[in-house]
């Protein structure tokens, strides 16, 4: 069989543990064999990073912008026991956080929906889509203990030296204040990143905020969004026969409960930490989680939601088995072989990724899973299969639906 040609190169970030040994295994096992890959490759596990003062990641996020198409392994963050382990220069920063800095992203994190594996909340039938937006408010807090009885107030101090003030409040006693903050620009680059994310998927896009009662804060982004929509998106969201719906967050909230699922839901950056751990708890496993950060001129990196796996690793470094597993990171993979086609005009490329997609999910259905999925799955007969025979059976799967 001739394998499937590419035109542009795939930004490959390679990255640690348990998910570096994963990732070898998809491309030998699932993507080689079939396509004949270009990527340009950086290395982002830690020692590389430390090795080049963590270069490589900057380089690689610029690369991303060049080609517009990136997947990445899962890599370290390090912490205090990582500066140990891996005799580290620095305490280097989050990758992701570098990346998505330097993309000025927003994060869509989606369920990979399986028979098999019931969502907990009955009426989802469809993945509902979380979008965070990953800048300022709570995040970026300035906080102050109130000592005791005082005046708080507000000011803004232009460049022209002219000042603004507001009243927080007239405290009698002790108590406690915040500051936050956001950007007309994050919040126009976040709105614009849902928009083209809910173009691209054919979704629609639900966006909540308290705008009843922050009428300044939140309502900014209320307008932001809506301004936007009729300015730009309105006659791009009606030809593509999808709708654009805002609402007050609780009403949101109440609202998903009861839907059905298939589309998108914007939240602030507070709204989207909570609410997205909760819809992922409720959709089943931070393994069957993608991710991928969309940046406002439509580069996409795809990549699972999950970690580095760091207790499998170790029970691998000892010669154990492992049961660890490989969806997510396959879907990332497929993410960015169906953009890259997508983007390419070559059709064969994104078909694949679809097929990938599909042997994927119908191993699991057929019964056979990693342990993660075997101890939440509503099948019967099923076979726990470690980490190297689950990649062998979705082979199998694979060779089979290709020669359908
Ligand atoms: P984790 O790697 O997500 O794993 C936490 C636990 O979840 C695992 O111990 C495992 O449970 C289960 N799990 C997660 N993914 C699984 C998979 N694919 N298959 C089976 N089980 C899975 O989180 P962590 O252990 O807190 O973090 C490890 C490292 O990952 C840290 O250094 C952190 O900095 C990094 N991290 C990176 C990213 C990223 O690059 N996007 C995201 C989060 C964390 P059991 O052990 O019970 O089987
Ligand atoms: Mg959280």
């Amino acid at each position: 069989m001739r394998k499937i040609q590419m035109a542009t190169p795939i930004v490959e970030m390679d990255g640690d543990e348990m998910t570096r040994i994963l990732w070898k295994m998809i491309k030998d096992e699932l993507i080689l064999p079939f396509i004949d890959l270009k990527t340009e490759y950086y290395d982002l596990g830690l020692e590389h990073r430390n090795e080049t003062d963590d270069k490589v990641t900057f380089d690689s996020a610029e690369a991303a912008k060049k080609y517009g198409v990136a997947v990445k392994c899962a890599t370290i963050t390090p912490n205090a026991a990582r500066m140990d382990e891996y005799h580290l220069k620095e305490m280097w920063k989050s990758p992701n956080g570098t990346i998505r800095a330097a993309l000025d992203g927003t994060v869509f994190r989606t369920p990979i929906i399986v028979k098999g594996i019931e969502p907990v909340v009955k009426c989802w039938k469809k993945p509902i889509t979380l979008a965070r937006h990953a800048y300022g408010d709570v995040y970026k807090n300035t906080e102050l203990r109130v000592p005791g009885a005082g005046k708080a107030e507000l000011v803004f101090t232009a460049e022209d030296g002219t000042e603004t003030r507001e009243l927080i409040h007239s405290f009698d006693g002790a108590g406690i204040l915040q500051g936050i903050h956001n950007t007309d620009r994050s919040i126009t680059s976040f709105a614009h990143a849902c928009f083209q994310y809910a173009l691209s998927t054919k979704q629609d896009l639900w966006f909540a905020t308290k705008d009843t009662i922050s009428k300044k804060y939140d309502h900014r982004f209320k307008d932001v969004f809506a301004e936007l929509y009729e300015k730009e998106y309105r006659e791009k969201f009606e030809r593509a026969g999808i709708t654009y719906f805002y609402t007050l967050i609780d009403d949101a909230v109440a609202r998903v409960m009861k839907a059905e699922g298939g589309f998108i839901w914007a939240c602030k950056n507070y709204d989207g930490d909570v609410m997205s751990d909760m819809v992922s708890s409720a959709f089943g496993s931070l393994a069957m989680m993608t991710s991928v950060l969309v940046s406002p001129d439509g580069v996409y990196e795809y990549e699972a939601a999950h970690g580095t796996v760091q207790r499998h690793y170790y029970k691998h470094l000892k010669g154990e088995e492992t049961s660890t597993n490989p969806v997510a990171t396959i879907f990332a993979w497929t993410g960015a072989l169906k953009k890259r086609g997508e983007l390419d005009q070559i059709p064969e490329l994104a078909d694949f990724a679809a097929q990938l997609e599909k042997a994927t999910l119908s191993t699991i259905e057929s019964g056979k899973m990693t342990k993660d999925l075997a101890l939440i799955t509503s099948l019967e007969n099923v076979t726990v299969l470690n980490t190297e025979s689950f990649m062998k059976a979705v082979r199998e799967t694979l060779d089979k639906v290709l020669d359908e």
